[in-house]
C-alpha cells in the first residue's frame, strides 16, 4: 500500500446526534493536512453503488450543529457478504480512496473490520452511537445528547407522574447496555433503573416492589433499557398489573426522539476530537483501530477490543441510584 492520498468517509448503521460534527472534524483535518476527501452517501449502501462526492470544506459548513447525519446512513445487507465487499472494494479503487474513517456502531465497524482484514485496506473507526456501549472508550458520539433528551422527556413526565399518583416505566434505548438508563435515572431522578447488565443477577422489578417505592413520594419513575433481557417497559408494566394490582401503572416509550437533536456541547466536542484523531492516526501509520476516549485522553483501540467485547457498567452509579431513592 502506497502513502495514503485520499480519504473516504462514510456514517453507517443508527444515526447518532454529533455525527456531523465528526463528519466536518475529519473532512477539515484532512484537507489541513493536505489528503483529499471523499464523501460516501448512506453507509455501506452508497459505498457498493457509488453515491461518492469530492468534498471540499464548504461541504462541510454549517452542520456541527445539526443531529443526524448530512452523509445519510442505511443499513446493508449486501455487505455482509463477501460479494457485497468485493464490489465495495472496486468502487474503492475506482475513486482512488486510500484510506477509510467509518462512523458507527458495533456492527458498522464490525462491518469495517472485515473489510480491512479481507483487502488489507487502512480503516479507522469513530464510535458513533447513542448506546455508548463500544469497548474501550469511555464515551461515544451521541450518548451525551440522548442523556440529555432523556432528562428533559423525563423531567416532563415526572409532572404528570406526580398529579396522578402513578407508577411510570419509561423505556429509553440503549439496545443491550444498560448506559442510558442508568445514568438517565441519575440525571432525571428516577426512583430506579431497570438494566440488562444485572437481569441475571436479580429480579430487578421484585426487588423494586419488595423495597417499596420511595416513602416521601407519592409517585414513582422507573427507567427501562429497550432489551429484551428487561422485559422491556411493556413487560415490566404487565407483570405489575398480574402481581401487584393495586399499582396504577403508565408506559412512556421515548423511541426515536432520543436519536434526534442538536448535539451538546460535549458531543460536538468530543466528535471534534475523534475526527482530527482520526486523521492524526492515519498520519502515524495506524489501522484497524477505533478512536477512544479514556480519561479525555484520546486513544486508539484496535477493531478486535472495540467489538463484541462487553463494556462493563460502573457498579458504583447502580449504588448511587439504590441511595437516593430511600
Ligand atoms: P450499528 O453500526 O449502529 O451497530 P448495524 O448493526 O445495523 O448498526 O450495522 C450497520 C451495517 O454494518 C450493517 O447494515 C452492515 O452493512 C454492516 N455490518 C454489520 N455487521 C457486519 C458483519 N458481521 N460483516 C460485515 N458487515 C457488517
Amino acid at each position: 500500500m502506497g502513502a495514503i492520498k485520499t480519504i473516504g468517509i462514510l456514517t453507517s448503521g443508527g444515526d447518532a446526534p454529533g455525527m456531523n460534527a465528526a463528519i466536518r472534524s475529519v473532512t477539515r483535518s484532512a484537507i489541513y493536512n493536505g489528503f483529499n476527501v471523499k464523501g460516501i452517501y448512506r453507509g455501506y449502501k452508497g459505498l457498493i453503488d457509488d453515491e461518492i462526492v469530492d468534498f471540499k470544506t464548504q461541504n462541510v459548513s454549517n452542520i456541527i450543529q445539526q443531529g443526524g447525519t448530512i452523509l445519510k446512513t442505511a443499513r446493508c445487507k449486501e455487505f455482509t457478504t463477501e460479494e457485497g465487499r468485493a464490489r465495495a472494494f472496486d468502487v474503492i479503487k475506482k475513486h482512488g480512496i486510500d484510506a477509510l474513517v467509518v462512523i458507527g456502531g458495533d456492527g458498522s465497524l464490525t462491518g469495517a473490520r472485515q473489510f480491512a482484514s479481507e483487502f488489507d485496506f487502512p480503516i479507522i473507526g469513530l464510535p458513533g452511537t447513542i448506546d455508548n456501549d463500544l469497548y474501550g472508550t469511555d464515551h461515544t458520539i451521541g450518548y451525551d445528547t440522548a442523556l440529555n433528551t432523556i432528562m428533559w422527556c423525563v423531567d416532563r413526565i415526572r409532572d404528570t407522574a406526580t398529579s396522578h399518583e402513578r407508577l411510570f416505566f419509561i423505556e429509553v434505548m440503549g439496545r443491550n447496555a444498560g448506559f442510558l438508563a442508568l445514568n438517565g435515572a441519575i440525571a432525571s431522578g428516577a426512583e430506579a433503573a431497570i438494566i440488562p447488565e444485572i437481569s441475571t443477577e436479580v429480579d430487578q422489578l421484585a426487588e423494586l416492589i419488595q423495597n417499596g417505592f420511595r416513602k416521601s413520594k407519592n409517585s414513582s419513575i422507573v427507567l427501562v433499557a429497550e432489551s429484551p433481557v428487561t422485559g422491556g417497559a411493556m413487560g415490566l408494566a404487565e407483570r405489575v398489573r398480574k402481581e401487584f394490582p393495586e399499582y396504577d401503572v403508565r408506559v412512556t416509550i421515548l423511541g426515536h426522539l432520543q436519536r434526534g437533536g442538536s448535539p451538546t456541547a460535549q458531543d460536538r466536542i468530543l466528535a471534534s476530537r475523534m475526527g482530527a484523531a482520526a486523521v492524526d492516526a492515519l498520519l502515524e501509520g495506524q489501522r484497524n483501530v477505533m478512536i477512544g476516549d479514556d480519561n479525555e485522553e484520546i486513544v486508539y483501540v484496535p477493531f478486535s477490543k472495540a467489538i463484541k467485547n462487553n463494556k462493563p457498567i460502573d457498579r458504583e452509579l447502580l449504588n448511587t441510584l439504590r441511595r437516593l431513592s430511600i
